[in-house]
């Protein structure tokens, strides 16, 4: 089966319609998604009605957590607190309803799913190998797959020796058929590896292969709708640089 994986969309709909048609284009079978729908972008019901049209199996990502009051806002970073204050007085009580039974992490599946990592599925960055070492020890499945550090990578480790990995670009290609993996496709809505282009990802779990793609999108209209809603202004500044 070939599934399309996206994460941190970040209530930024022309992002995620663009990346959803080049899912649809790419013909694959089902899209999962390792949350984080809403905060920080300017339309978290179009998502999260995006959402409900098109992902079969979907991860509560911090700030979705937060937004629906499961987690202490007093943990987030100021913007982001605004944002998820901004984004809980705004949305439907059908996107509440749609994000309320969402779990952050998901092992019923060929690969495992959490929004931040195996050992804490809520808030941990995994940017290192250091980090991808330990997680490994308590990854359920050879292949894991992380979202939130908003950062298309690949760790991976070899029976025997330390895990290495490093960021990943449009077009990148790997086996991962053999040795353990931490995969991060990136984000669709709010990228921060420098490439201001929508990430997602390829996974074909009958050849064991994945592919990183990024999309180009209205960036100019995600900027336009984050003014209007009167969020922070480097929220929208940071779009146009992938910061
Ligand atoms: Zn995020």
């Amino acid at each position: 089966m070939s599934i399309a994986v996206v994460s941190d969309i970040h209530g930024n709909r022309q992002a995620f319609e663009a990346v959803l048609e080049a899912i649809e284009e790419a013909g694959c079978e089902q899209v999962w998604c390792l949350g984080d729908l809403v905060g920080y972008g300017a339309e978290p019901d179009a998502c999260v009605e995006l959402a409900e049209r098109h992902v079969a199996v979907c991860l509560a990502g911090n700030h979705d957590l937060g937004v629906i009051g499961a987690i202490d806002l007093a943990e987030f970073s100021s913007t982001a607190r605004r944002a998820a204050e901004w984004t809980r007085d705004t949305i439907d009580p059908r996107t509440a309803r749609y994000l309320s039974p969402l779990e952050p992490s998901d092992e019923r599946h060929a690969v495992g799913l959490y929004h931040a990592s195996p050992r804490d599925p809520v808030w941990e960055y995994v940017l290192s190998p250091l980090q991808a070492e330990l997680c490994f020890e308590v990854q359920a499945s050879r292949v894991g797959l992380v979202g939130h550090s908003h950062v298309a990578l690949a760790f991976w480790r070899v029976d025997g020796e330390l895990a290495t990995g490093h960021t990943r670009t449009d077009g990148d290609e790997l086996e991962v058929g053999a040795g353990h993996w931490l995969i991060n496709p990136g984000s669709v809505g709010q990228p921060r590896d420098g490439d201001p282009r929508a990430a997602w990802l390829e996974l074909d779990l009958d050849g064991w292969k994945v592919r990183f793609h990024r999309v180009e999108y209205d960036v100019d209209g995600a900027i336009v709708a984050i003014r209007r809603a009167r969020l922070p202004d480097s929220l929208a500044d940071r779009l146009r640089f992938g910061q």
